[in-house]
């Protein structure tokens, strides 16, 4: 078993912590909110005083914040605090260039270092289910992976530092504009008089079919599990679709090419996300569209 400090204890940090603590690792964690401390307390963390006091004696260090500022930020504290050769595992979604910048310090500091965001949402953070996106040093990932293994259940080795952030941001414009383009296809069937069910028993099984239809459905019924059958609650914050989106904006436009598609999705989320509820899963965009948004 390992002496694992997890710093960032919200939505995906707490159950991710708990979820090492269950499996028999030492875990000492730290987030600046005293109720995020507070639950992941009562889960069998030991909550620290500060994040450095966190990561003293750590051999893994974990941390699922909320940007490339805080991470960079967060390393700068914590590369000094950890013992010689520690494995930094960054579980965040952040911009590449924070991403690669972070793998840099650790390295000038003596540590290893990984970039691993995940995909599977508070549901996998909760249940042990998440996928990760690991970039870095291949024998950094091995050694990552079996923390990994009790935190998710399939770890996709990308490539160099960063490339774990690449592959997620790219997978997240996907989903993006693939949401949009199955909500369209619901609002316009509906317009036409052709019932939801129906659309979703020729997509599902059809050429248009994707995530955004088969699991994450963006009208109550077909798939029950889907957010848009509980008001859209508890899913994947449009908020945080917006964030994704932007990165691959800005990095296409670091790369010097025009991504329309991104493009267009990231304006509809950011008008969606003006107009209603930001913490709405980000299949509620059909509400937008039904209302001629
Ligand atoms: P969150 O806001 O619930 O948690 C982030 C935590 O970081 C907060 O509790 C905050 O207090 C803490 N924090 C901020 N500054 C800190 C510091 N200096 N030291 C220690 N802790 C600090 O966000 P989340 O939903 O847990 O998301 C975390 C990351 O995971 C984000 O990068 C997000 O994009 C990514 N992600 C989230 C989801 C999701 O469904 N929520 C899915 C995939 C990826």
């Amino acid at each position: 078993m390992s002496r694992i400090a997890v710093v960032g204890l919200g939505n995906m940090g707490g159950p991710m912590a708990a979820n090492l603590v269950a499996a028999g690792h030492t875990v000492t964690g730290y987030d600046p909110v005293p109720a995020a401390r507070e639950t992941a307390a009562r889960a069998g963390v030991d909550v620290a005083g500060s994040s450095p006091e966190a990561v003293t004696g750590a051999e893994v260090v974990i941390t699922m914040l909320p940007s490339g500022k805080h991470v960079t930020d967060v390393y700068a504290e914590l590369l000094p605090a950890a013992p010689a050769g520690a494995l930094f595992v960054d579980c965040s979604t952040i911009d590449v260039g924070s991403s690669r910048a972070a793998h840099a310090a650790a390295a000038a500091a003596g540590h290893r270092s990984v970039d691993a965001p995940v995909s599977g949402g508070v549901v996998g953070a909760e249940a042990g289910t998440l996928t990760f996106m690991a970039g870095g040093a291949p024998e950094a990932i091995t050694d990552a992976e079996p923390v990994l293994a009790v935190l998710g259940k399939r770890t996709v080795r990308c490539g160099d530092p960063g490339a774990g952030q690449v592959a997620k941001m790219c997978n997240n414009m996907v989903l993006g504009a693939s949401m949009i383009a199955v909500s369209e296809a619901f609002v316009l069937a509906e317009k036409l008089g052709l019932e939801p069910q129906a659309l979703f028993d020729v997509v599902s099984t059809s050429s248009g079919q994707c995530w955004a239809v088969s699991t994450n459905c963006p009208v109550p019924g077909p798939v029950p599990g889907s957010p848009a059958n509980r008001d859209f609650t508890g899913g994947f914050a449009a908020q945080l679709m917006l964030k994704d989106l932007r990165l691959a904006q800005d990095a296409a436009a670091e790369a010097g090419i025009e991504l329309a598609m991104g493009r267009r999705a990231t304006e509809r989320y950011t008008e969606f996300t003006e107009r209603d509820d930001r913490v709405q899963d980000f299949s509620a965009i059909v509400t937008d569209i039904r209302k001629g948004g």
